[in-house]
């Protein structure tokens, strides 16, 4: 791919542009060359010891809201190092540079702010899009992330503070699919916030009004994107974070115009059903067989849905079969063809039953051989659910995937020991292993960051013009098949995340292979295409400048 070739800033403004920097790794031959002598202390430190330097900081931090600031503020001076010591150190760092600690950076933005990242584009800002957009430094941007920060992780409305989101999300672009940083653009859409909380707050710092809603909202949706594939035609767009109100909607207006897909919606799905599939392997029977019954009815939950009835359809059923193997409680209780106060996207799944106030009614009725948790309310996996789920089932599917730690429906210890250790047990949030009977259970995470870094890095080595649902099952049915049997044997339905290069690469190629099967690629096919996809992975070792 062809980076953008910056003429190479010297002296102090070398070091403080974040992209280039090395801080104390610069070699005394690039310290003579790019006017660094005298502004950088006498000893030569290679990145290794840096790393290591780093992570004493880290740990020094008393807390993860400041391991958070430390490795943001890292990030904002020296990107190779930042990296480095993601990549390095998976485990640690996913929660902190992602949920559950970013959903507390997002809640506190205001008052931890110390340097902008990326681009607030604002409701004011309306008939001049095109023009703001100029003001990023760099052409060739390839991944752009947006939220208008209406509904971030389960909490809700954070307005422009939800910026820690894209920008998050964006870092694991990078770490675990190696998408290169210069290429990444953060984005987000100030358009109000109705948080009260914000509003009268002195430090905030978006818009202090009600968020735009109807035309005035989609106009100007529909300014930024027109704007967004004039300035950078190359770029793929990831919806984050938006309300299921505007979610939806948008994702069908633009998914066959643009390069583009919603997170929350589709990569939830394919994780989630790549889960599902890997659970299998342990319970034996097919997709087809399941019947799933999910707590939320919102983007999470039908981005779900839609995709088990696409595996279901493979395995033989019709669409209708399929879809009555799934079913849901909202807020208001069992979906139901008699409900009349159900949104749009519910109807598909509103079957012909009778009307249910709760969760434990509809699992006694039901008898699902999966529960699977996107409400965003905490505790509502009760000892009574789970112990119903391991009276009908040997080995219960208990997936509780609200976001942060704090919204899970159950945690995984409750899961293992409500179901006497039969439970097959996923969150979205990390939770430690689990000590049972003189079992370790280690609880796997529905992590999103299992799909959508290497569906970006697949759709934008191809240059593919949309991404597809098929995209999203050849996605997950690649991540499912990289759980190893030792894996499984521990509970664990994905792999480790220490694999996650490796995974995000066998998912670019299968996402890659798709948009060719679908005539969208807009690159000649390579000869060799695990190849041609690695040459777009971006490693964080310094280039010589000198
Ligand atoms: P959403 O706002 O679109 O949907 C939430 C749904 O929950 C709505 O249908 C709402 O009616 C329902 N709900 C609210 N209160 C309820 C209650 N008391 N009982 C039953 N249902 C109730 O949000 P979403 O995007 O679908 O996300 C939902 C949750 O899933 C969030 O916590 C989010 O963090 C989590 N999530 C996890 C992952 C993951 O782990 N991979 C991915 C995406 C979303």
């Amino acid at each position: 791919m062809s980076q953008d070739k910056p003429t190479i800033p010297t002296g102090v403004e070398l070091l403080h542009d974040p992209l280039l920097n090395h801080g104390t790794a610069f070699t005394r031959k690039e310290r003579e060359k790019l006017g660094l002598q005298g502004l950088l202390p006498y000893q030569v430190v290679p990145q290794e010891k840096q790393v290591e330097r780093i992570m004493e900081n880290f740990h020094r931090k008393p807390n993860d809201l400041e391991k958070y600031i430390l490795l943001i503020g890292l990030q904002d001076r020296n990107e190779n190092l930042f990296y480095r010591v993601v990549m390095e150190n998976i485990d640690l760092m996913m929660p902190i540079i992602y949920t559950p600690t970013v959903g507390q950076a997002c809640v506190e933005y205001a008052h931890i702010f110390r340097r902008p990242r990326g681009m607030f584009i604002t409701a004011k800002d309306k008939g001049n899009i095109a023009n703001i957009l100029k003001n990023w430094p760099r052409d060739d941007v390839r991944a752009i992330v947006v939220t208008d920060g209406e509904r971030i992780l389960g909490l809700g409305d954070l307005g422009a503070s939800g910026m820690g989101i894209p920008v998050g999300k964006l870092s694991l672009y990078t770490a675990c699919a190696g998408i290169h940083p210069a290429t990444t653009l953060p984005i987000t859409l100030d358009v109000g916030t109705n948080n009260e909380n914000f509003i009268n707050d002195p430090f905030y710092i978006g818009i202090k009004e009600p968020r735009l809603r109807g035309e005035a909202y989609d106009e100007f949706i529909e300014e930024f994107i027109t704007a967004v594939q004039e300035r950078f035609p190359h770029a793929l767009v990831q919806f984050e974070d938006f309300a299921n109100i505007n979610a939806f909607r948008l994702l069908e207006k633009y998914r066959n115009r643009i390069c583009t897909f919603n997170d929350d919606v589709q990569g939830t799905a394919s994780v989630t059903v790549a889960g599902v599939y890997s659970a299998l392997r342990l319970t034996g029977g097919q997709l087809k067989d399941q019947t799933l019954l999910f707590l939320g009815a919102g983007e999470a939950g039908i981005g779900i849905a839609d995709l088990i009835v696409s595996g279901m359809v493979e395995e033989g059923l019709t669409e209708e079969e399929a879809r009555a193997k799934c079913w849901f409680v909202d807020s208001r209780g069992l979906v139901v063809k008699s409900r009349t106060d159900l949104a749009h996207h519910k109807l598909p799944y509103a079957h012909d039953f009778e009307p249910m106030a709760d969760l434990l009614t509809a699992v006694e009725a039901i008898k699902p051989t999966a529960l699977v948790g996107v409400s965003g309310q905490p505790r509502t996996f009760t000892q009574k659910i789970v112990e119903r789920m391991a009276e009908y089932n040997e080995q219960p599917m208990i997936f509780a995937l609200s976001n942060p730690t704090s919204k899970a429906e159950c945690t995984a210890e409750e899961a293992y020991t409500w179901s006497d250790g039969r439970a097959i047990y996923a969150s979205g949030s990390p939770f430690a292993p689990v000590e049972y009977k003189g079992k370790t259970y280690v609880p796997g995470q529905g992590n999103n960051s299992y799909i959508f870094p290497g569906v970006g890095l697949g759709v934008t080595a191809v240059a593919a013009k949309h991404v597809t649902d098929e995209m999203f099952m050849a996605a997950a049915k690649t991540l499912a098949d990289q759980v190893s049997e030792t894996d499984l044997a521990m509970g664990r339905i994905y792999p480790p995340l220490q694999d996650i290069r490796k995974v995000s690469l066998a998912i670019a190629v299968a996402v890659a292979e798709v948009a060719y099967k679908q005539e969208l690629a807009t690159v000649p096919r390579p000869n060799d295409l695990v190849a041609h996809v690695k040459t777009h992975m971006y490693d964080p070792k310094y280039e010589s400048l000198a």
